[in-house]
């Protein structure tokens, strides 16, 4: 993984902690500002800060499209809290959807006043039984999901709090405010398959396909994780 990079939308919210993480194990993060920032990213992040704010300035910056292009070409997305929203196609109670690319239903600010924000230990069974622990600031919840929908993570009432629909991953909390690495290590093994697609992957619409199917495949025990 020594060049691959990953963008991490950097307007507000806790990008620098993604960063780091991705710095922790050993992927370029990159900040994204402007729409040129995207360029020779393999994936990208979608931090937690203020949802209605990030979709000001997605439009602001002139990201919406370039962003949108990304995710149709199926390079791999994480959206972590307000990211999780930006990319949830329905929102309960108001807000248009900004990247309606999970077929879910969220709600934002779920948990209410008196549960603000919490931790809890999460058994998120894809990336192993050890739990993993979840910090929810202000969080959204999942309330509804679509059959192409893949639920990662529940609450112990059952709620929905990570999902997956092919090659956009969602949390409802803040792995990287934890030291939680696993997730950014399922996108970064996502966005290798989706740079060097290997045998048995599924065709991308990609100018460089040609040239990653003469190059060979790039390992399979990588699609255990991704698929
Ligand atoms: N409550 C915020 C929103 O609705 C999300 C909070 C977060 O990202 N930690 O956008």
């Amino acid at each position: 993984m020594t060049a691959m990079k990953i963008g991490v939308l950097a307007m507000q919210g806790a990008f620098a902690e993604h960063i780091q993480i991705l710095r922790d194990i050993g992927v370029e993060g990159v900040p994204i500002r402007l729409p040129e920032d995207l360029d020779g990213i393999s994936g990208l992040i979608l931090p937690g800060g203020e949802s209605t704010t990030m979709r000001k300035l997605v439009d602001r910056w002139g990201l919406r499209e370039p962003i949108e292009r990304l995710i149709e070409s199926g390079a791999p997305v994480l959206g972590t809290c307000a990211g999780m929203i930006l990319l949830s196609r329905r929102i309960v109670d108001g807000d248009e959807s900004v990247f309606p690319v999970l077929d879910v239903e969220i709600k934002r600010n779920a948990f209410g006043r008196q549960l603000d924000s919490f931790e809890t230990d999460l058994v998120v069974p894809l990336l192993g039984n050890r739990p993993m622990h979840a910090v929810f600031i202000r969080a959204p919840i999942v309330e509804r999901a679509g059959p192409d929908v893949d639920v990662l993570a529940r609450l112990d009432d059952g709620r929905i709090v990570a999902v997956r629909q092919r090659n956009v991953l969602a949390t409802a909390f803040h792995p990287e405010l934890a030291g939680e690495t696993r997730f950014h290590s399922l996108l970064a093994t996502m966005a290798a398959d989706h740079d060097e697609p290997g045998e048995g992957s599924a065709p991308r619409r990609r100018g460089s396909a040609a040239r990653d199917m003469a190059s060979g495949s790039p390992g399979r025990n990588r699609q255990a994780a991704s698929s």
